[in-house]
């Protein structure tokens, strides 16, 4: 039988990075099966789910790479078939109505925890058959409550529960509406689903779920639940600790192939590799090697994979990701230049909004200037840029390297050390004093465009 797994996200939010990884483990188990991935939008909340967090996970998936066969199912399409199987359910005598009150129940549950029992419901309609004119029933399942539930979790191992901890679980509301349980379980078999991996905070409705499955006469998929990420202090990852979402990281300037190498390694291991391409990735990805203990999201490797990422990328694709980061319109002369400077640029950023404020210096002069420019402005740093200006008028061709040379000789003369000049020359062309080398960025920007900047910050300091 081939492989068929889904990723099933809830349209309530924009993709948490959890649940990123949950689905590149899903898709790297079908790739690596010649299965199949499908998408299923479970948007049966309709107070939390909107189009926008649908589109926003499409968009995220194909960002990351993670592409899905057939087409996507919605869930909140196949009410009627989720409906149908419960009515069957009742029918042969697996489920039955429940009249039992809102009221009633609260009550019950009540005296439960009062007494420091926990509450289960105690199947008064199961056992009684009642019917109670005027209330619209929901439909419960009669749950196993004798014997044990085992599953054999690809990821935890064997976990076993005693059936007495199962509830009579509700599957079609009062109002006629399927609930979360029955909705997975109907659309996990009719898209004949073999494998479900997924976040292991499901793992407890996996027990209720089986047995949808066997009231139903289904076979039940292989299960995988994989164990959550947490942030550098031990909490769930969330909003709490800056970025928790797969946007997030995007937004933050991270390559969709460092964070997947990333999400990928986190949590599963091939030996010791850390850089993993997609194509290794599938032929060794096996759930046996995802770790059975939660992750801890750790930035700095993150960013030391983007580097690594960047560092690998051509210059013309970072330049194209560096684009929707600079926020203007930028000309040929502009793009060229950035162009010729990404060697210098690429090796100085960790992020992409790093690389977009590298690659500002070749966009327009500076602003402002920083305070620790201040330094570099001395009357003795005004003369040195001065000269500076004439060597850079009478060198032709102007080149890095012999700019470099004369600058040298200039320092020896004026016994300074060429740093002092290069940082004053860094300051009036960058603003800044972090950049590539001075004298790569007068190539690029040519002599009139490096005379106006220096000129400027002169009368700016003068
Ligand atoms: N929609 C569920 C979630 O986003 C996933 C359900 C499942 O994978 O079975 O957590």
């Amino acid at each position: 039988m081939s492989v068929r797994v889904r990723f099933a996200p809830s349209p309530t939010g924009s993709l948490h990075i959890g649940s990123a990884r949950t689905a590149l483990f899903n898709w790297l188990f079908a790739r690596h099966h010649g299965g199949k991935f499908l998408l299923r939008i479970e948007d049966t909340d309709s107070l939390r789910s909107t189009t926008e967090n649908t589109k926003s996970i499409f968009e995220i998936l194909k960002w990351l790479k993670i592409d899905w066969d057939e087409e996507p199912v919605i869930q909140s399409n196949r009410l009627e078939r989720h409906k149908e199987v419960a009515n069957n359910l009742l029918k042969n005598g697996a489920a039955y109505h429940c009249y039992c009150s809102q009221e009633e129940l609260a009550t019950k549950k009540e005296r439960a925890v009062k007494s420091g029992k926990s509450y289960q419901y105690d199947r008064t309609c199961r056992n009684s058959n009642r019917k109670i004119d005027g209330i619209n029933p929901v439909i419960r399942l009669k749950t196993e409550y004798s014997g044990n539930t085992t599953v054999d979790d690809i990821v935890q191992g064997e976990v076993t529960i005693h059936n007495s901890q199962l509830d009579d679980l509700i599957l079609l509301r009062s109002d006629g509406t399927p609930t979360y349980m029955l909705s997975v379980v109907v659309d996990d078999h009719d898209m004949e689903i073999t494998h479900v991996i997924r976040g292991d905070d499901h793992l407890t409705n996996t027990f209720k779920q089986i047995q949808i499955y066997n009231a139903c006469h289904w076979n039940v998929p292989k299960f995988g639940h994989i164990p959550l990420i947490y942030g550098p202090d031990g909490a769930k990852l969330s909003k709490r600790h800056g970025a928790a979402s797969a946007d997030d990281y995007r937004d933050l300037g991270y390559l969709p192939e460092a964070l997947s190498n990333y999400i990928l390694r986190l949590g599963w291991s091939h030996g010791d590799d850390e850089i993993i391409s997609r194509e290794q990735a599938i032929e060794w990805f096996t759930l046996e090697n995802v770790g059975k203990s939660p992750s801890r999201f750790d930035t700095p490797k993150l960013r030391s994979l983007n580097s690594h990422y960047i560092m690998e990328a051509s210059n013309e694709s970072l330049l194209e990701r560096t684009l929707p980061f600079i926020r203007c319109e930028i000309s040929e002369i502009q793009r060229s230049r950035i162009l010729r400077g990404m060697n210098g640029i690429k090796s100085r950023a960790k992020t992409v909004i790093e690389l977009a404020d590298l690659a500002s210096i070749y966009i327009a002069a500076p602003s402002n200037f920083d305070d620790s420019c201040t330094k570099y402005s001395t009357k003795q740093h005004i003369e040195l840029l001065l000269d500076v200006i004439s060597i850079i008028e009478s060198t032709t061709p102007l080149l890095e390297e012999p700019l470099c040379e004369y600058v040298k000789e200039l320092a020896k003369k004026k016994n300074v050390k060429l740093i002092e000049i290069a940082q004053a020359i860094r300051g009036a062309l960058c603003g800044k004093l972090v950049s590539p080398s001075v004298f790569e960025i007068i190539e690029i920007l040519g002599m009139e465009e490096s005379i106006s900047r220096i000129k400027r910050f002169v009368d700016y300091f003068k």
